[in-house]
């Protein structure tokens, strides 16, 4: 049974009848552009073929009533006395709720069921898809209509304010937003967007390395202070407003550890430009090459990979039939991205999973994907 089914089930079991509204709302995978978003820079993602899904239907009482199939506990509140209660995946509804009512939508209760095929944890942003999700629930019963750039800021302030997980906007742009069989250039600043084509007969791999990130690690609001000491060096807002060249003439002038985050930040956005290009060109040879790089910059300046991304990285890129391989997504444990000629890509799974799980202990979960569409109601 496809999730879609399997949703409708479950909300027939719960609720007597048809749901009103099915939504899918996917996950996603960055090609290129880590660690750029909230340097205001560019990041190339694409929506998978993999999703949350929910069935609802309104409720007139002005309470959200949501069950996940994934989640031992319902979520229950009253829309206008939410609380922040720190109860897990509660929040993401709650915070999306409030932000809502914040920005002035006058919303409509509902009730419904969620299920989901996107792992929690890994870099494939769960957390997005659900926002999204909710985001489009309360769309459809409260008779607004969906735009995917305000629901995508909602959703990061949804993380930023009420979650609290720092992160950047590119996870709930790409979810909302994505094109099937195409990636989106986001230019994180202006949040315009472009759809860039894969390359012809090219297929995208996830490999998840089985190891975990937390948002709450100190790690990742490191790096974001280190990007903001070097925005302020340069006299700017955001490194996405330093060049290479500018970085290069006065580099020498920063500590070692600042300079290195800068570069990675200012490099990789030059590298998503040149990626762009590629694609524009068919040419998955070079865009191989610029994953690689990204991968490369990730682990020895920025330092946000972690032993078994490196290794799985360092695999993929290593088989015949593979054009490049990266970590995706924020680090410190979840998924690699490799792009690898579509006739091959079962063989390069199967092949870099039995020498990861010999290398590393581990036995890797490896996913062909395709670039799927963004969030709707189906
Ligand atoms: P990710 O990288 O997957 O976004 P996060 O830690 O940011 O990881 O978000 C994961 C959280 O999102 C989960 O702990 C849970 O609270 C929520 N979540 C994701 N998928 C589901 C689901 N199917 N049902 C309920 N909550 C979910
Ligand atoms: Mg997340």
């Amino acid at each position: 049974m496809n999730l879609k089914e399997h949703v409708i089930e479950a909300f027939e079991q719960r609720f007597g009848e048809r749901p009103s509204t099915i939504i899918r709302s996917p996950g996603r995978v960055n090609l290129i552009g880590e660690h750029t978003d909230y340097n205001d820079g560019f990041v190339l993602p694409l929506a998978i073929d993999r999703a949350v899904w929910l069935a609802l239907r309104p409720r007139e009482d002005g309470r959200v009533l949501a069950y996940s199939q994934e989640q031992p506990e319902p979520t229950d509140f009253a829309l206008r006395e939410s609380q922040h209660t720190n109860s897990g995946w509660a929040e993401y509804v709650k915070g999306m709720a409030r932000m809502l009512l914040d920005a002035g939508y006058d919303l409509t209760g509902w009730e419904g069921v969620l299920t989901s095929d996107v792992p929690v944890g890994s870099g494939l942003s769960s957390s997005a898809a659900l926002e999204m999700a909710v985001g489009r629930a309360f769309a459809a019963v409260s008779n607004f209509p969906f735009d995917g750039i305000k629901m995508a800021r909602l959703g990061q302030q949804t993380e930023n304010e009420w979650v609290g997980a720092n992160t950047g906007i590119m996870d709930q742009m790409i979810s909302a937003n994505g094109r099937a069989g195409f990636a989106l250039l986001i230019d994180c600043r202006d949040l315009t967007m472009a759809p860039i084509p894969l390359p012809q007969e090219t297929a995208v791999l996830i490999l998840d390395t089985m190891t975990r990130h937390s948002h709450t690690d100190s790690g990742y609001n490191e790096r974001r202070e280190s990007c903001e000491r070097a925005a302020a060096f340069f006299g700017v807002s955001h490194l996405r407003d330093v060049s290479l060249a500018q970085f290069e003439a006065r580099a020498a002038e920063l500590d070692d550890i600042t300079r290195r985050r800068a570069r990675h930040v200012i490099t990789e956005n030059d590298r998503v430009l040149a990626a762009v290009q590629s694609m524009q060109a068919g040419d998955a040879a070079t865009l191989g090459r610029l994953m690689n790089a990204s991968h490369a910059s990730l682990r020895d300046d920025f330092a946000v990979t972690n032993a078994q991304l490196d290794e799985i990285a360092r695999l993929a890129q290593a088989q015949p039939g593979c054009f490049g391989a990266r970590m995706t997504g924020g680090g410190f444990g979840g998924c690699a991205v490799a792009l690898v000629e579509a006739e091959m890509a079962a063989e390069i799974a199967t092949a870099v999973a039995a020498q990861y799980q010999s290398a590393a202990s581990l036995i890797p979960h490896i996913y062909i994907t395709t670039a799927s569409s963004g969030t709707a109601t189906l």
